[in-house]
């Protein structure tokens, strides 16, 4: 095999070793099928076959994995699909980061610096708060917060606040994982301050609130403000801290979100600690922000569990340049793709809806009934859960309703992934994440349905 002149090119071009143990990887698969296959019956693979097969494979490996996708499930901050598309200016920044930066050096003094100071600036501006630290995500700035503020003590938390945010962020489980104990206090859809002062004891370390994120509780309720909780805290002299989820650095009723509790307001409310993540609402990447006051943050920077835990040049350097965006509040939403997606009119994406509906019926040739309908997108990341925001889809409806996941899969297909949701016996491509019409466009001709004599959809993958 290794004499075989593509093979003899790829180890050349590649390394012998890599191609090497490609030629064996694919000679064992060859075996395998022919035994599978009962041998006898098939032509026993050529070695041009198994050449061919290498050369296949190193592609495939040296593809990259990570590719972009055309996000129209009509989750803006789609956990699955990397959350916050970041701006330009964040792109700059990560490259400029790339070779040896001053990410822990003052180039006045020479001495060792603090990674934190390349955002703590703006972090203070933005949010009032005294201090700053930035970790992975904002898992890990509640985890760290705890162990840093509550080790080996009591926290009492709402029963209306343990909650699960998705994968294996939950409340009590944290708490535990952190070293502290949870006190549960109140009811699901009932806690008042009483059961918060009747909770507190010597073993108390602080109050926390936590903002329930992905589900609302309506109807007969109450939930202990945050402003009442941080006089609380005051009165037994312990820290309040505040995890608010997906931190909003603005006000999102000026772009015709609901309003979302802002990070100032937190604080402003007084949180001696607030946690929040950077990739949700704040549009800017996977990061957790822990601000509050000075001494509280020190703590928290003291903890050797920070080291494990600390956000690295790339994620400080795009939020460093995402931060300055929100200067402007007025201007935020043209800057930042996040929140220029989330404030998208309905009335403009319906017009898209339109545009795209004739063009892409063409290109279904008839596989699938395309029409434009109404929905709700989903800000995602748990923030507001219930209201939706009010958009337009493109439906793709088969004849056949078991051509349904065939026609996502084409979809998943193309060069660049397209990704709707299916609802009804329907596709549904939300358009609000749809910034320019031709990234849809530009892959119709790859779409692998309705080009067959038949405008059949391809026969099912056999695993
Ligand atoms: C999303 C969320 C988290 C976890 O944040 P990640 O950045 O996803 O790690 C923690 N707490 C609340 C309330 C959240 O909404």
């Amino acid at each position: 095999m290794l004499q075989h002149p593509s093979v003899r090119e790829a180890a050349a071009a590649h390394g012998r070793g890599f191609v090497t143990t490609l030629v064996k990887e694919c000679i064992a698969q060859t075996r395998e099928a022919l035994q599978a296959e009962g041998g006898a019956e098939r032509m026993p693979s050529g070695i041009d076959e198994i050449a061919q097969q290498v050369a296949t494979r190193i592609e495939d490996l040296l593809a990259p994995s990570i590719r972009p996708v055309l996000n129209l499930t009509g989750t803006v901050l789609h956990t699955n699909l990397g959350r916050a598309p970041l701006p330009p200016e964040a792109l700059r920044a990560m490259e400029r980061a790339a070779g040896a930066v001053n990410l822990e050096i003052e180039l006045e003094t020479g001495r060792r610096g603090d990674r934190d100071t390349h955002v703590e600036e703006w972090l203070r501006r933005l949010t009032g708060a005294e201090a700053a630290t930035v970790v992975n995500n904002n898992a890990a700035a509640v985890l760290l917060t705890l162990n840093s503020l509550a080790l080996r003590k009591e926290v009492p938390l709402s029963r209306g606040e343990l909650v699960e945010i998705g994968g294996a962020f939950r409340m009590p489980d944290i708490m535990a994982r952190a070293g502290c104990r949870l006190v549960e206090v109140g009811t699901t859809n009932r806690t008042h301050p009483r059961d918060y002062r009747d909770a507190i004891r010597s073993r108390t370390a602080l109050l926390m609130k936590v903002h329930p994120s992905n589900y609302e509780i309506r109807g007969f309720r109450a939930a202990v403000e945050a402003r009442e909780l941080a006089e609380i805290s005051r009165e037994h002299d312990l820290p309040f801290v505040h995890d608010l989820g997906s931190g909003t650095l603005c006000d999102l009723r000026a772009f015709g979100l609901p309003h979302e509790p802002t990070v100032a307001e937190a604080v402003r409310d007084g949180a001696d600690v607030v946690t929040f993540s950077g990739d949700k609402l704040l549009g800017g990447p996977q990061c957790g922000v822990i601000v509050g006051r000075a001494a509280l943050v020190a703590r928290i920077k003291r903890n050797p569990m920070k080291r494990a835990m600390r956000a690295d040049k790339l994620t400080l350097a795009a939020l460093g340049a995402i931060l300055p965006l929100y200067r402007d509040p007025k201007r935020v939403a043209e800057r930042l793709p996040a929140l220029r997606l989330l404030a998208r009119r309905r009335e403009d994406i319906e017009a898209q809806a339109r545009r795209l509906r004739p063009l892409l019926a063409g290109a279904l040739a008839g596989a699938a009934e395309v029409s434009v309908v109404p929905c709700r997108s989903q800000v995602g990341s748990g923030a507001l859960p219930v209201q939706g925001l009010e958009s337009a889809a493109l439906s793709l409806r088969p004849e056949r309703s078991r051509d349904l996941r065939r026609l996502a899969g084409a979809f998943r297909a193309l060069p660049r992934p397209v990704l709707g949701r299916i609802a009804d016996g329907a596709l549904l491509l939300d358009l609000r994440c749809l910034d320019d019409d031709h990234d849809l466009l530009g892959q119709l001709d790859h779409l692998e349905i309705g080009r067959s004599a038949s405008r059949r959809l391809p026969p099912p993958v056999r695993s």
